[in-house]
């Protein structure tokens, strides 16, 4: 059987703006933000690397990228890695650096920032896998290998002095967000699989940075937040889950500085590159897994209660921000919505939906252990 490839590169060019800007240009088809991780090394040897998944070029001969050079960085070498990915590195001019990238199907652009016209001879003839070699980055190991329970960190949207949305008849959010909370930690207690933790017990306030240190401390290895959604007009109705959006993903590495997280990932020896990109590929996976649960989620809620449109959705929600914790916002319906609101006062519905949602972690986690 011959193998489906999802990414073509074709050829490499490049474009100069102006005497400090400048873009390299990979040509092909199938790419798309999925499947093309792009990141900048930065250091005396500038180097940016572009990793294309499931992918096929000719420019990459006998292990060593063998197609144009272009005078606004040092060099472009490649190697096909893992069977079917491809990796192509640029060597920047020493005082240049990434300044963004875009991706479309048939393009990925990678822009440059520096002194293009000064001359610089290139980088020796090195062979590309063995160079490529040094920036080997290991794959962090996020969680530990030995069998244990899954930790399921529940958090009961608001509470305290933060009510949440308010319902056409009175509903408060933080009320509504504790008791779903409490009955999903329940029905998952009767799994016996899972160790549960809420993120409040009762109507108090807990900060959201807070939200985030119990997810974490508890090793958490699915965190779900439970809100109940309100606009403006009364008509919109129906659940909805969200994940962390792409845009947000620089916020979550910041966290992880200022808040001195310590990654939970084997390392021989860690410098602060190279743990800037072990928090990309932790980032990369817990998206995935973010994804994949929100798409069981979405698939089990669609039998117990209305949905909205565009079910999957993506935000920069705080509570979604730890890189290594796998994580998906939970809007049950609409609160504003006086049917909504009616359903999700009573707790025949609330379990309903909460099944639901045991239905979707006992899906997740088969297929994690498979
Ligand atoms: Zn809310």
């Amino acid at each position: 059987m011959t193998p489906a490839f999802g990414a073509t590169v074709d050829s490499v060019d490049a474009s100069s703006h102006s005497a400090t800007q400048a873009k390299i240009i990979i040509i092909g088809d199938g790419f798309e933000q999925d499947n093309v991780n792009i990141f900048e090394i930065p250091g005396a040897e500038p180097r940016v690397v572009i990793d294309i998944a499931d992918a096929k070029t000719s420019l990459i001969i006998n292990g060593a990228y063998e197609g144009p050079q272009f005078d606004s960085v040092r060099g472009i070498r490649g190697a096909e890695r893992n069977a079917d990915d491809i990796r192509l590195v640029l060597d920047l001019k020493a005082d240049s650096v990434l300044s963004g990238h875009n991706i479309t199907a048939q393009k990925i652009e990678i822009n440059l920032s520096g002194q293009f016209f000064v001359q610089e001879s290139p980088v020796e003839n090195v062979s590309a896998l063995e160079s490529l070699d040094q920036i080997n980055v290991p794959t962090p190991r996020l969680k530990p290998t030995i069998a244990r329970r899954p930790v399921i960190v529940i958090d009961a949207g608001h509470g305290g002095h933060d009510p949440g949305a308010l319902g056409a008849s009175g509903l408060k959010e933080k009320k509504v967000t504790l008791l779903a909370a409490q009955e999903l930690k329940r029905q998952l207690e009767d799994t016996n699989r899972y160790k549960v933790v809420l993120s409040r017990q009762n109507d108090s306030y807990v900060d959201h940075d807070d939200r985030l240190r119990i997810a974490r401390a508890n090793g958490a290895d699915l965190f779900i937040s439970i809100h109940a959604d309100a606009t403006a007009g009364s008509s919109a109705r129906g659940a909805s889950v969200y994940t962390l959006a792409d845009r947000a993903k620089n916020r979550s590495r910041n966290i992880v500085n200022s808040q001195n997280w310590i990654m939970d990932v084997n390392l021989e020896e860690q410098t602060d590159n190279v743990g800037n990109i072990l928090v990309d590929l932790a980032q990369r996976n817990t998206f995935s897994q973010s994804t994949e649960f929100a798409d069981l989620l979405i698939a089990q809620l669609g039998g117990s209660t209305h949905l909205l449109r565009n079910t999957h959705r993506r935000a920069g929600y705080y509570v979604l921000l730890a890189p290594d914790v796998p994580a998906v916002l939970l809007e049950m319906g609409f609160i504003s919505n006086p049917e909504d609101e009616r359903l999700l006062k009573t707790s025949a519905h609330r379990q309903k939906v909460m099944r639901s949602v045991t239905a979707a972690i006992n899906r997740y986690f088969d297929i994690q252990k498979s």
